[in-house]
């Protein structure tokens, strides 16, 4: 779905080494607490009222956010246990829903 090219992969290196892993990580924390006020936002609004700036408050959080995921990727260099994570905890959720 969403994938890194070889160049992006190389500049989020570079910005990771510019930062420290440290401030990345920080970071990180600090785009999923945005992420996370926006989502809230989103759920309190009245069933009738505008959701569009929520939306779009959304949208601008959401790049921020896997941006930072993927550096942690690179960080921790766990990209095959988070891929077999994934994979296998979809699976378990169709599985859940079965029950
Ligand atoms: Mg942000």
């Amino acid at each position: 779905m969403i994938t890194l090219t070889a160049d992006q992969k190389f500049d989020l290196k570079k910005i990771i080494k510019h930062h420290g892993f440290k401030n990345q990580i920080k970071k990180a924390i600090e785009e999923l607490d945005e992420l996370k006020v926006e989502l809230i936002d989103y759920l309190e609004y009245d069933y009738f009222s505008d959701k569009t700036g929520a939306i779009k408050r959304i949208t601008e959080e959401v790049p921020d956010v896997i941006n930072m995921l993927f550096q942690l990727i690179l960080i921790f260099d766990n990209q095959e246990e988070v891929q077999g994570g994934l994979d296998f905890k979809i699976i378990r959720t169709l599985e859940r829903m079965k029950r």
